[in-house]
C-alpha cells in the first residue's frame, strides 16, 4: 500500500510518500510559497539528488497538482501513473472534541473539520482546502484525517478544563486540547520499543522540543496531561510564543499600550519566546551560538526555556507519580546536548541523572543518555510524525 501524506499550511503544502510495505520512505518535498511570485518546489526520492524549481503556483490545488507531477514525473519521479496512490493521509491540526481518534473522511466529516475552524483559524482551513485539493485530483482515493489534537482527549476533565466559568466551556468549548499528538503518541511507541517492555506498563513523559514546544504525561500509552492547551500557545516558552504566563498581562497592555487585539496576537505567537527575550532569533541553534560567544540575552532566554521544561518535566512527575522515561524529540530534543542537559539540571532528588558522556555524543538513533543508576530513564527518540500519519492511514484504510 502506498501511502501520500499531506500536511497543508497557509502557504505551503509538505509531503511525504511511502510504501507500507516495509515502511520506507520513497520520496518528499514541499511546495513553499503559495501565492507568491517566488514561490518554489522541493522534491526528493529517497536516495536521490533533490530537485527544486520556481514554480508558478497560486493556490492549493495547483500546489497538490504539482506534487503529484512530481511524483509520476519521467526523470525524477517514483511512481508510473497516479493510481498507484493508494490513500492519503493528511494532518489535521484541531479535531475539537469531536474526533478521539483517525478517520476516514467523508462529507460528514468534512463538514466536522469546518465546524472546529473556529478553534484553529490559522490551520484547520488549510487542511481542509488540501483535502480538497486532493477530491479534485485524486477522486475516488481514500483520505484519513489525522489530528493533532487526538491522542490528548483521553485526558481526564479535571486536567483539561480551565477554572472559568463553566458555561464558557458549556458555549465555547473552551478547554485544553493539546497539539502534537502525533509526535508525542509515536515517540512513546518508541520508547516501549527500545525499553523492550509493552507501552501499557509504561509511564512515560514526552518533551517535543521543536520551532513549537509541548511535554506530554502519558500513562500507560494513553495521554492524562499536556502542556499546550486551547491552542498551541500554552505551556513551554517556544521559538516565538511565550508559553504560560499571566493572562491579566494582558489586560494590563491593554488598559496602558491600547494595544489592538491583532497585535496582541502577533506579540504572543511571533514576537514572544526565544525571539522575545533574546532579541535575537528564534532559532534555538542560533542562540546557543550566541550565548556562546557571550550575548547575556541569549544565556537568559537559554535558562529561561530550560527552567520551563524543567518545572513541567517535576510537575509531570507528580501527575504520573514517577515515571520510567522522560524523553526527547524533535529539532532541538534530538540535536541539543547543552537544552537536554539543563532541562533535566538537578532533577535527581527526583530520580532524573543524565550522563555527560552519553548525552554529548552527536547522534540520530534512539539512544538512553541517562546514567546507568539513574532511576528515571532519559532517552532519546528521533519523532516521526509523516510515518506515523501513514501509519494511522493504513490501519484506517485496512479497518474500513
Ligand atoms: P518544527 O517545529 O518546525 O518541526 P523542528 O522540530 O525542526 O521544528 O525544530 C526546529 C528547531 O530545532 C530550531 O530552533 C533549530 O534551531 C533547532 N535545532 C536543529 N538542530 C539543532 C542543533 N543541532 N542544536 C540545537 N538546536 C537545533
Amino acid at each position: 500500500m502506498k501511502v501520500l501524506v499531506l500536511n497543508c499550511g497557509s502557504s505551503s503544502v509538505k509531503y511525504t510518500f511511502f510504501d507500507m510495505d516495509g515502511e520506507k520512505r520513497l520520496a518528499f518535498g514541499i511546495v513553499e510559497c503559495i501565492g507568491l511570485p517566488e514561490a518554489y518546489y522541493k522534491h526528493q526520492v529517497a536516495g536521490e539528488e533533490e530537485v527544486k524549481e520556481a514554480c508558478k503556483v497560486s493556490n492549493h490545488v495547483e500546489a497538490v497538482d504539482i506534487i503529484l507531477q512530481n511524483l509520476i514525473n519521467r526523470d525524477h519521479g517514483i511512481i508510473q501513473d497516479i493510481h498507484e496512490i493508494s490513500a492519503v493521509g493528511h494532518r489535521i491540526v484541531h479535531g475539537g472534541e469531536k474526533f478521539s481518534k483517525s478517520v476516514l473522511i467523508t462529507d460528514e466529516v468534512m463538514q466536522d473539520i469546518k465546524n472546529c475552524f473556529v478553534l484553529a483559524p490559522l490551520h484547520n482551513p488549510h487542511n481542509y482546502v488540501g483535502i480538497e485539493a486532493c477530491v479534485k485530483l485524486l477522486p475516488g482515493v481514500p483520505e484519513i484525517a489525522v489530528f493533532d489534537t487526538a491522542f490528548h482527549q483521553t485526558i481526564p476533565q479535571f486536567a483539561h478544563l480551565y477554572a472559568l466559568p463553566y458555561s464558557l466551556y458549556q458555549k465555547y468549548n473552551i478547554r485544553k486540547y493539546g497539539f502534537h499528538g502525533t509526535s508525542h503518541k509515536y515517540v512513546a511507541q518508541r520508547a516501549a520499543e527500545f525499553l523492550g517492555k509493552p507501552l501499557e506498563e509504561l509511564k512515560l513523559i514526552t518533551c517535543h522540543l521543536g520551532n513549537g514546544c509541548s511535554i506530554t504525561a502519558i500513562n500507560k500509552g494513553v495521554s492524562v496531561e499536556t502542556s499546550m492547551g486551547f491552542t498551541p500557545l500554552e505551556g513551554l516558552v517556544m521559538g516565538t510564543r511565550c508559553g504560560d504566563i499571566d493572562p491579566y498581562i494582558l489586560i494590563h497592555l491593554q488598559n496602558i499600550e491600547k494595544i489592538s487585539l491583532d497585535d496582541l496576537n502577533t506579540l504572543l505567537n511571533k514576537k514572544s519566546g526565544l525571539l522575545g527575550i533574546s532579541g535575537l532569533t528564534s532559532d534555538m541553534r542560533t542562540i546557543l551560538k550566541a550565548m556562546s560567544s557571550g550575548s547575556e540575552k541569549a544565556k537568559l532566554a537559554i535558562d529561561v526555556y530550560c527552567y520551563r521544561v524543567k518545572k513541567y518535566i517535576a510537575s509531570y512527575l507528580g501527575v504520573l507519580n514517577g515515571a520510567d522515561a522522560v524523553i526527547f524529540t524533535a529539532g532541538v530534543g534530538e540535536n541539543s546536548p547543552t537544552i537536554r542537559e539543563r532541562c533535566c539540571q538537578e532533577l535527581s532528588g527526583l530520580g532524573i541523572s543524565v550522563d555527560s558522556a552519553l548525552n554529548s555524543n552527536i547522534a540520530t538513533n534512539e539512544r538512553q543518555i541517562s546514567e546507568a543508576s539513574s532511576k528515571v530513564k532519559v532517552l532519546v527518540i528521533p519523532t516521526n510524525e509523516e510515518l506515523m500519519i501513514a501509519r494511522e492511514s493504513s490501519r484506517v484504510l485496512t479497518n474500513n
